[in-house]
């Protein structure tokens, strides 16, 4: 048994921060990871796919040259070397991230780590053999994978997710997508620009059932508008075959049912925790009813001197709440009083262009019954889309009808993450919307939109009456 001061199982956004404070701050500190380190993010999640995304986007723009009076040669695309772009990321980040424990000095243990005591962990090494080690404070940091439902022959089918889906070096025929989430929507649109027929499978009535029906609509057309065949209200029944050679989806539409060939399937259908096979129950942690680790707002769990954080301790799923969890914990240990409650979860998704959201959607306002004025506009508004032809989309924010105060802001269009965070730092500073209405912002840019978008009169919205509407 091998004893230490901070023990770090699972070395994903959260455990890697820990680690490398817990170290540089004089504890002999131990991460032990089984595969990626780093986590998803840098290796198999967000860079890469916003780097593949990304040259699906270089691709469009080349075969859109002549708009911007460009003439090309011949284009064609070369999968392998996307995928090699995407390595090249991906092995530079991960010496930066081995280059930290070194400095650091917090030891990293490769393999796959287990509770068999309450503070006891057993890792079993990748090169073979296993050790075991003790700490009073230990940090789980296990993270997530794609869920793989119980649809009859998908297992079978060896579908792609996220993962397989990001490291394919060749380019799927027909891709069928389940999921009209944000994964289904960002892999469907880039695999469609590379090339690929694309069809969309969402069990629901509309894509990003959480979003606002303007922004489904606005993504739904999107889509379509760009070849995916988009099918809303089907439920996926049955597979039969491989995926990568050829599969059939059975579907079923109420009433009807219907075979969709395909080359290859991807599942995008949520995530499950990694917290099965570790060993929890040994040491005291409460999990929920879907598997996730129960945390309190400081991120304690029912083991005392346990921490949860990242994804297994369940929504919202982002890297920067991953880094955020880190920080309140850390900063709890250093004497602070941190709380995970009330934080600001801003998101972007990255189709092309892109729905950034922060703060109070109009279906919150309408759940908790607030009334709300509204400001909307085209993304247009922002004279920057024009000079880069790129005039697709909506801004809105819902402001508070007495205080002034933005309650939220969501925008679909160009630079969308970049232009919210704008918003968000107001939101952050509890500035009234006048003081951005009335910013001077450099020309052309994004933020410039904003003085556009405020200075409108506002529509004022009862969310009584706005829910009656909707039932209607
Ligand atoms: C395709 C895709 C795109 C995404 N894009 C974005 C985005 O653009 N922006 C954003 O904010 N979020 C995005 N996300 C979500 C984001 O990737 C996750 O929320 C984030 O990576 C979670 O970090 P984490 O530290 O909780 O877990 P992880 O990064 O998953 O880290 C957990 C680590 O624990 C290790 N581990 C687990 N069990 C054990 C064990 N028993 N022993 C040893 N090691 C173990 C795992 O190998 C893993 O490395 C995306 C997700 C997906 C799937």
């Amino acid at each position: 048994m091998e004893n230490c001061d901070i023990l770090v199982l699972g070395v994903g956004e959260s455990g890697k921060h820990l680690a490398w404070s817990a170290a540089r701050a004089g504890k002999k500190t131990i991460a032990i990871e089984r595969s990626m380190v780093g986590g998803s993010c840098p290796n198999v999640a967000c860079l890469p796919s916003k780097n593949v995304i990304y040259s699906a986007k270089v691709y469009d723009l080349v075969k859109r040259a002549k708009e911007f009076g460009i003439t090309t040669g011949t284009v064609s695309l070369d999968m392998a070397g996307v995928r090699e772009r995407k390595r090249k990321m991906i092995r530079v980040d991960a010496e930066f991230h081995l280059k930290m424990f070194r400095e650091t000095g917090a030891e990293l243990v490769m393999g796959e780590g287990r509770f068999v005591g309450p503070k006891v962990i057993e890792v079993r090494l990748n090169g073979g053999g296993t050790r075991k080690f003790s700490a009073e404070q230990i940090f789980l940091n296990l993270g997530s994978r794609a869920a793989l439902p119980g649809i009859p022959g998908l297992t079978e089918a060896q579908p792609l997710t996220h993962v397989g889906a990001l490291e394919l070096g060749r380019l799927p025929e027909h891709l069928i997508v389940l999921g009209g989430g944000y994964v289904g929507i960002e892999l469907g649109q880039a695999f469609r620009r590379f090339g690929s027929r694309v069809t969309l499978i969402e069990r629901g009535p509309r894509l990003l059932s959480q979003e606002d029906p303007d922004v489904s609509e606005e993504i739904l057309r999107l889509l379509r508008d760009e070849g995916l065949d988009v099918r809303l209200n089907t439920e996926a029944v049955r597979v039969e075959g491989r995926s990568g050679n050829e599969v059939q989806l059975e579907t079923r539409s109420d009433p009807e049912k219907e075979l969709i060939k395909g080359s290859d399937i991807l599942v995008a259908l949520g995530r499950v925790p990694n917290t099965h096979e570790v060993g929890l129950v040994l040491a005291n942690i409460a999990l929920d009813s879907q598997g996730y680790i129960r945390a309190n707002d400081r991120l304690e769990t029912s083991a005392p001197g346990i921490w949860g954080l990242g994804d297994c301790v369940g929504r919202p799923f982002f890297t920067h709440i991953a880094y955020d969890d880190f920080r309140t914990v850390w900063g709890n240990l250093k004497g602070e009083n941190r709380s995970t409650k009330g934080r600001f979860v801003p998101y972007c998704m990255f189709s092309d262009p892109p729905v950034a959201h922060v703060g109070m959607s109009e279906l919150g306002a309408q759940k908790t019954g607030l009334d709300y004025r509204l400001v909307k506009g085209p993304i247009t508004l922002a004279l920057r889309t024009s000079t880069v032809s790129e005039t697709r989309g909506f801004m809105k924010a819902l402001i508070d009808a007495k205080s002034d105060r933005i309650l939220g802001f969501t925008a679909f269009g160009h630079e969308a993450g970049e232009l919210m965070a704008v918003v968000q730092t107001a939101m952050m500073g509890d500035l009234p919307y006048t003081a951005l209405r009335d910013a001077v912002f450099t020309h052309p840019t994004m933020a410039e939109g904003l003085v556009a978008l405020l200075s409108q009169k506002p529509a004022v919205i009862s969310s009584e009456i706005e829910n009656q509407r909707r039932s209607a």
